[in-house]
């Protein structure tokens, strides 16, 4: 699954934070959710064992309707299960919130009540007689499946997560399509059908799902047949003939285009919304190429029938790697216009695709172990992207996402941890961004061909059943033919990272330099092996060191000054460091050791110190770099406080934002000019402005704006049809600034489609302020609504209180507005609103 606070995490750390006052800045960049806070230790307290297995799933089979006035599912299940090992004459099953009908043993071709008791979580049933080890029996159970009432009829243990959505179910809401999917990750498909609902447990299925006419369906395995009935419904039959967990089962139905593909025979089909048909191949369509390339690396060719993905409205995550069906959020899908910046929903396909080994061939065995299923998602994400564009890419994202852990404020955590609060906790930075890099780093230590054998053996020696961590320590040891628990030991059983400080001391004279490095975290020493490289003469000289204790030296000799002493030659380490390199080493690191990561190091370097002429020549190369990413990054690098670096940049700027084959990279460097103000810089943007990129126009537009307000205001008409992403932002800025109503339903609109972020939060105070001159009062109300609903997704921790803060601030600002004009009946919403 890609989580919805890691998506949130995300928009955070994506979006530039610079432009915003320091405190706040602060309280954004460092991201903690509500019981991952450093000091929190109530996690610690109980120990989470994995789920004992006493009855095994074997087969389950469904039949089931919707009556979408009620919101209610009726169902019928028929349950193959065995016992375990031990002989038992009894059942429990997971079954929340359920109205359960009938429970009856299947006897030859009719059913034998059996007594039970429902605590509205889960059914305990008592069989017939004892079953031995591995004597099969099925239970049949008629069943109502009630996911908008679980609160209200469920137990303490029952959370909110609903099972089974549906969406819009009786067309109330207009511009919003009928829909139903389900989300069963953690343990939330026993919503809508009795199982153990244990990671630890697999089952075959088939599902007979009666559906209006109109609609398609999709479940896991294939389509195995189509019923017309007599009422006009029809019931499709889905089946799964390959065991799996039951909270990767899935079910869709809407009325969605199916635009079919294939990979070696299989059926490969992306299911999208009508407007998407078009563009679901530009969305989806490396699909089969992943496909090929993931089979090929794992040498383990795709393990399921066929492969679908499918789109969801209100999806309460980022995307389900559910068994041969993946259900992604809205997100995903992107007009032609924003796939012009790129397709911002790619790592993501390939996430959910790789899961469909690691999490769904072979499961976590409990969710201590989520290691297994999400690090390798993770980890995919980075294989995808250096397979498809590049080493840079794949660099990239691997950095990125260790960034993003880093910055998490989790380091506390173990990446396997049986100590936790929520289940749903162990969704977080150090299951996805670290394991990911743990996962990298052990590649680089072991060399490919050792670590992707080690991973088909663990995925054959596990397949249809469930794996932990040292399962795959075993594995790699078995391929390498070493000892690995120092490495599982402090990667996957500790906590933290090293902190390393590095110095250097040349001594020309005696023709040696010492690299002292020192570990400076708290807690553990890491063991730690990487290379030195030492770059003389023209020549680099890589040295291979083990560093085993807090702090250590390492000496080389040389004949020519180096140039250059660069510790962690491949920048493959899981760390955070300062480093004293010289801006004249950095220039050399960015020219001669050329990776991503030494290149992006180099311009950060380079940001801080434009009071230097080589770093600001440097700078001038760097906007020219191979990559667009590091591009981006050099131009974003320009200090403004630097006159020279400006004055230097500005004719650079101007044939970059015209020239460079990138939109995102055009784009940046309009956003740059157009902060410049400068009236010769009109026609560019005016020429900018009818770009099919998003960004590119949006940032043109500003251009305008701020040289001409009332020319940005007369383009408006022209750029609003279709706006989206940074036009869309840009003219709702625009709007925003000339207060009109007439625009109120225009920037209610963007607002809401602005995601949870830095832009968002800039956004909100002037959308505040729009909102205490709006005369109407259910557009009013909405208005209010939404800024209240964003303010109640950001993370309710400290580090965020500034911004909840500020949020409801504005909020009491509108109210006061309105109760001074004696508009009663708005101040009094917007109050009893803050107050709940
Ligand atoms: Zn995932």
């Amino acid at each position: 699954m890609t989580h919805e606070s890691n998506h949130f995490l995300m928009h955070f750390m994506e979006t530039p934070l610079k432009k915003i006052a320091a405190g706040c800045l602060v309280a954004l960049a460092s991201y903690a959710g509500p019981a991952a806070a450093q000091g929190d230790t109530s996690w610690r307290q109980e120990y989470r064992a994995s789920a004992p297995k006493i009855n095994d799933l074997v087969h389950t089979k469904l039949a089931v309707s919707f009556d979408y006035d009620k919101s209610f599912m009726y169902g019928k299940a028929w349950i193959t299960l065995e016992p375990h090992f031990y002989p038992t004459d009894s059942l429990t099953l997971d079954a929340k919130g359920m109205d359960i009908r009938k429970v009856a043993l299947v006897k030859g071709s009719g059913t034998e009540p059996l007594k039970y008791t429902y605590d509205s979580s889960q059914l305990t049933i008592r069989l017939d007689k004892t079953y031995k080890g591995k004597e099969r029996y099925t239970v049949y159970i008629d069943y109502v499946s009630r996911p908008n009432l679980l609160k209200a009829v469920g137990s303490a243990a029952i959370t909110d997560a609903r099972g089974l959505y549906f969406i819009n179910p009786t067309g109330a809401e207009k511009d919003k399509p009928t829909q139903i999917w389900t989300q069963g990750e953690t343990e939330s498909n026993s919503v809508w059908f009795p199982t153990i609902d244990k990671p630890d447990q697999k089952s075959t299925e088939e599902i007979e799902m009666t559906v209006p006419s109109k609609y398609v369906t999709l479940s896991n395995g294939l389509l195995a047949s189509q019923r017309k009935n007599a009422d006009g419904s029809r019931t499709d039959t889905w089946k799964m003939d390959l065991p799996h967990a039951p909270y990767l089962f899935f079910m869709g139905v809407g009325d969605y285009a199916v635009v079919k593909d294939s990979y070696e025979g299989k059926d490969v089909a992306y299911y999208v919304e009508k407007d998407y048909a078009s563009v679901a191949r530009r969305i989806f369509g490396y699909t089969p190429e992943m496909i090929a390339f993931y089979s090929k690396t794992l040498g383990i060719d795709f393990p399921w029938a066929k492969y679908d993905q499918i789109v969801g409205r209100d999806y309460v995550s980022g995307a389900m790697e559910n068994t041969t069906c993946t259900l992604h959020q809205e997100s995903a899908q992107q007009n032609a216009r924003e796939l012009t910046d790129g397709n911002g929903w790619e790592s993501t396909i390939a996430h959910e695709l790789f899961h469909q080994w690691f999490g769904d061939l072979v499961t976590c065995e409990s969710w201590s172990n989520l290691t297994m299923n999400e690090s390798f998602a993770n980890f995919s994400e980075t294989l995808w992207a250096e397979h498809k564009h590049g080493k840079d890419a794949g660099d990239e994202q691997n950095y990125t996402d260790m960034q993003g852990y880093l910055q998490s404020g989790e380091s506390n955590k173990d990446l396997v941890r049986f100590y936790y609060h929520d289940k749903e906790d162990m969704f977080d930075a150090v299951s996805y961004n670290k394991g990911g890099r743990i996962l990298n780093m052990l590649r680089h230590y072991v060399g490919d061909t050792a670590f992707f054998r080690a991973l088909h053996l663990y995925l054959v020696t596990n397949k249809f059943k469930t794996g932990e961590a040292q399962q795959l320590r075993l594995a790699f040891e078995e391929v390498t033919g070493q000892d690995l628990n120092w490495y599982w030991n402090q990667w996957y059983y500790g906590a933290g990272h090293p902190q390393l400080k590095i110095d250097y001391a040349y001594d020309d004279a005696a023709g040696k330099v010492t690299v002292h490095i020192q570990q400076t975290q708290t807690g553990n020493v890491f063991i730690l092996p990487f290379s030195i490289d030492v770059y003389a003469g023209g020549n680099k000289t890589r040295n291979q060191v083990w560093m085993r204790t807090r702090e250590a030296s390492y000496t080389f000799p040389y004949t020519t000054h180096p140039d250059l002493v660069n510790v962690d030659g491949d920048k493959i380490l899981l760390c955070a460091k300062s480093d004293s390199k010289t801006a004249a080493n950095y220039i050399y690191q960015y020219k001669h050791a050329a990776g991503y990561v030494d290149r992006k190091e180099a311009i950060e370097f380079a940001s801080k110190h434009q009071d230097d002429a080589a770093i600001r020549a440097f700078l001038l190369d760097a906007m020219h770099d191979r990559y667009k990413g590091l591009r981006i990054d050099a131009i974003d690098a320009i200090d403004f406080q630097s006159a020279d670096m400006v004055q230097a940049a500005l004719p650079e700027l101007q044939k970059i934002a015209v020239n460079d084959k990138e939109a995102l990279v055009r784009s940046k460097a309009l956003e740059v000019l157009a902060e410049v103000k400068d009236p010769s810089y009109l026609p560019l943007f005016e020429k900018a402005v009818h770009d099919s990129s998003y960004s590119v126009a949006g940032n043109a537009l500003n251009g305008i704006y701020n040289l001409d307000s009332a020319k940005a205001l007369t383009l408006l008409p022209g750029l609003r049809g279709d706006a989206k992403g940074t036009l869309a932002a840009t003219i709702s800025k625009i709007l925003l600034n000339s207060a009109r109503p007439e625009d109120f339903p225009f920037i209610l609109k963007t607002y809401e489609d602005l995601a949870p972020g830095q832009a968002k939060f800039e956004a909100t105070s002037k959308f505040c302020q729009f909102l205490a001159q709006v005369k109407d009062l259910d557009k009013f109300k909405q208005g209010v609504d939404d800024v209240l609903k964003f303010r109640n997704v950001i993370p309710d921790s400290e580090n965020y209180a500034f911004a909840r803060n500020m949020i409801s601030g504005a909020l009491k600002n509108v109210s006061a507005k309105k109760r001074a004009a004696g508009e009663t009946d708005f101040a009094d919403y917007v109050d009893h609103a803050l107050s709940k």
